[in-house]
């Protein structure tokens, strides 16, 4: 499996395993499967609310010796509602406790966009505080200095388009060392990626499987799903691998970080078997005809009338 590489050295597995969604019920689980079966790399956020049971998996895991603590590559997420400067790192800290971790492999601006510190999900304008109240600068020095105290190894950014990005390069000297995106064939955001390139920012693919749905945007389009997509499903027939295995292989293919989120455990399995083939030019082709511009993670809730937040997207 290919690995995406930081500045100081640390590589970090590109096929990780998403919990986004993954039922409390289930995702201790999940992710005590995916460490025992070769993953190394979990993706996790303080907002999906199953920090505590994926933390249960991690200390079961490690407590029983196969894996340790630092094989893996642990990935959180700061959410929006704790982006003024005094709440980044005691949010930090609840993620850690709840995770049973002494450290972060690497933490995240979830949104470029801040909440008020009592509101989890914003339902009207007055629940976001503006750039002025809440400026990034301010919250991204925080996320400087909870690397400096040793609780996160590399810090970064996700769902930030290239002016966010722009905005945040033009007041600090240390980049991002990620920014973590929604990509897949539908959403191949090409001037991101070669932005990031550039910069030496590495990036990873959320909902590459297309968050395993087909909203109704997309039946108005007459577009199938993305794992029901007939050149994904044609070029799955001829590699002899299934359709989530070609999804996974062409974000690793770009280089990028990839993490598919499953509960299943033949999926779990199946999707870090996507790498034992590769694919091909003409492949490739077909697969870059396929992209309209869709996202799944619309980030809707952030267009209220009357809230200051543009440029999340680029294209
Ligand atoms: P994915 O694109 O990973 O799709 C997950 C869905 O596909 C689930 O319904 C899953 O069901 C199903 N699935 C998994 N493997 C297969 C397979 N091989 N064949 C068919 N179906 C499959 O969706 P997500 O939106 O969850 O994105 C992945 C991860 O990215 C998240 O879990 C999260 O960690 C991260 N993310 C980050 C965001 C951000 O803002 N930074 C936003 C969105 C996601 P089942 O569990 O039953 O297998």
């Amino acid at each position: 499996m290919k690995q995406l590489k930081f500045k100081n050295g640390d590589t970090m597995d590109a096929i990780g395993l998403g919990t986004w969604k993954s039922e409390k019920g289930k995702v201790t689980e999940a992710v005590k499967i995916a460490l025992n079966n070769g993953y190394k790399h979990i993706d996790c956020a303080a907002t999906y609310g199953n920090e505590a049971e994926v933390g249960e998996a991690f200390s079961e895991v490690f407590k029983n010796g196969k894996v340790k603590r630092e094989d893996i590559w642990v990935t959180s997420k700061l959410w929006n509602n704790a982006h003024k400067k005094e709440d980044v790192i005691p949010a930090l800290k609840q993620t850690l406790k709840d995770l049973e971790l002494d450290y972060l492999d690497l933490y995240l601006i979830h949104w470029p966009v801040a909440f008020k510190p009592d509101v989890g999900f914003p339902e009207k304008a007055d629940d976001f505080l503006s750039l002025e109240e809440a400026p990034i600068i301010e919250t991204w020095n925080e996320m400087l200095k909870a690397k400096e105290q040793g609780l996160v190894k590399h810090i970064g950014v996700s769902n930030f388009s290239i002016e966010k990005l722009k905005d945040l390069m033009a007041e600090t000297d240390h980049t991002p060392e990620m920014n973590q995106v929604e990509l897949h064939p539908y959403l191949q955001q090409n001037k991101l990626l070669e932005f990031c390139s550039k910069n030496g920012i590495n990036v990873t693919a959320y909902s590459p499987l297309g968050s395993g749905d087909r909203p109704d945007e997309m039946k108005a389009a007459d577009e199938p799903s993305l794992l029901e997509n007939p050149v994904i499903n044609k070029i799955a027939k001829k590699h002899g691998a299934s359709p989530g295995q070609i999804l996974i292989k062409w974000s690793e293919q770009r280089g990028t970080g990839v993490i598919p989120k499953s509960t299943n455990e033949g999926r779990i399995k199946e999707n870090l078997m996507s790498t034992g083939f590769q694919l091909e030019e003409d492949d490739l082709k077909e697969i870059a005809d396929l992209d309209y511009h869709f996202r799944y993670v619309t980030g809707k809730f952030f267009e209220m009338e009357g809230n200051s937040y543009e440029n999340i997207y680029n294209d």
